[in-house]
């Protein structure tokens, strides 16, 4: 089978996790911070944080930005559950807004008659590795007083107007999952600007530990003494994970080289097959090509699937419209919606591509799709 989507591990990466198996810090070493300072240089210097995976990410980046019960946050349908369900999970109400046609991404006009004076944050998706109207949905987040959280699992790299990703956004987060542009096996990581914040965050995946003397309420006790001032978790990404994330950041440019390449191989390709409809692509943005998600019109897409996974080719579907989850669905969360995005999911199939996909696994790839299309 051809996957959607695979990591690139090499010997190198071997080596470096192999290296801090062998030394003092499995995990809080100094592999972390190493990750991190790497992750900044491309964030354009914005801090970062590792965390555990990108839900773990998502789930900091509310609590960063002081989601709670009663409050709203809008975002797209059109991501992973996690997106919203980390929201939920805070005790927000999920706000779902529709997408634009061309990008898939949140609309701006959508997302500003969807807000209201309870909105806490609105939540963008950099869909497929395309960056999301980040200026649009700034001014709509400040109308509203709200944040602007950037969910950039699928962007890693990528830049929006001359700016990167990390940089666009108050909170930013990152998934290492092995589909993903960079891997750490499970991991995640956030870029925030704001050192307030930045501190909430990295007490949150920490316990809610309070270590700075300066900073306690009852600091005589003792060098022992820590204190927790609000609840938080253990979501540290281990330094042996780290090591594998540092490395392949090293390798970040190739990979976003190699999927550039591959798409521009399947636009060309693709170009003009009736019925099929390419991701498009807006002037201003770099994009850091995650999926490759073709539309495929005339109610087809079903067969084409199930006709490519017989034929070994492990197309994907991204994403079922978040609210349909049954989960959504008993809180009230009815279909009809938000149609563009799903009017988006009932066309969209996305195609393999990860950098060490050949261009003869590409071409049975076409040549499948063609078949099907035929
Ligand atoms: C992968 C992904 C996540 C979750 O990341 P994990 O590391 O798998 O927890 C969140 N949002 C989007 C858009 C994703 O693609």
């Amino acid at each position: 089978m051809i996957p959607y989507g695979r990591q690139s591990i090499t010997e190198d990466d071997v080596r470096a996790v192999a290296e801090v198996l062998r030394g003092d810090w499995l995990t809080t070493g100094p592999a972390v911070t190493a990750f991190e300072a790497g992750l900044a240089r491309w964030t354009g210097g914005v801090p970062c944080l590792a965390v555990t995976s990108g839900t773990a990410a998502l789930h900091v980046a509310y609590a960063a930005a002081g989601v709670g019960p009663g409050d709203e946050v809008v975002t797209s349908p059109l991501t992973f559950v996690a997106t919203a369900a980390t929201a939920a999970l805070r005790g927000a109400r999920v706000v779902f807004a529709d997408v634009r046609d061309d990008t898939g991404n949140l609309d701006p006009d959508a997302a500003g008659a969807a807000v209201t004076g309870r909105t806490r944050a609105v939540t963008a998706v950099d869909y497929a590795g395309h960056p999301a109207d980040y200026d649009e949905l700034r001014a709509v987040a400040d109308r509203a007083g709200a944040l602007l959280v950037g969910d950039a699992a699928h962007s890693l790299g990528a830049s929006y107007k001359g700016r990167p990703v990390g940089s666009l956004a108050d909170v930013t987060t990152f998934s290492f999952f092995p589909t993903k542009t960079v891997t750490t096996a499970e991991g995640g990581a956030l870029a925030l600007p704001h050192g307030e914040r930045f501190t909430r965050a990295a007490r949150f995946r920490n316990h809610g530990l309070v270590r700075d003397p300066a900073e306690q309420r009852d600091p005589g006790h003792g060098g022992w003494h820590q204190e927790v001032h609000d609840f938080g978790l253990n979501y540290r990404l281990p330094d042996v994970l780290c090591a594998l994330g540092l490395s392949q950041l090293g390798r970040l440019p190739a990979f976003l080289a190699r999927r550039a390449e591959l798409v521009a191989r399947y636009d060309a390709l693709l170009a003009g097959v009736a019925g099929l409809r390419l991701p498009e692509r807006l002037p201003y943005v770099e994009p850091a090509w995650h999926l490759y998600p073709v539309r495929i019109g005339g109610g087809r897409r079903r067969e084409v699937y199930d006709r490519m996974r017989a034929a070994g080719i492990g197309a994907q579907v991204n994403y079922i419209p978040a609210y349909w989850h049954p989960v959504f669905e008993d809180l009230g969360y009815r279909r009809g919606m938000c149609p563009r995005a799903e009017a988006y999911y009932a066309e969209e199939l996305s195609l393999p591509l990860f950098p060490g996909l050949t261009d003869a696994q590409q071409d049975r790839v076409v040549e499948c799709l063609l078949a099907v299309l035929g």
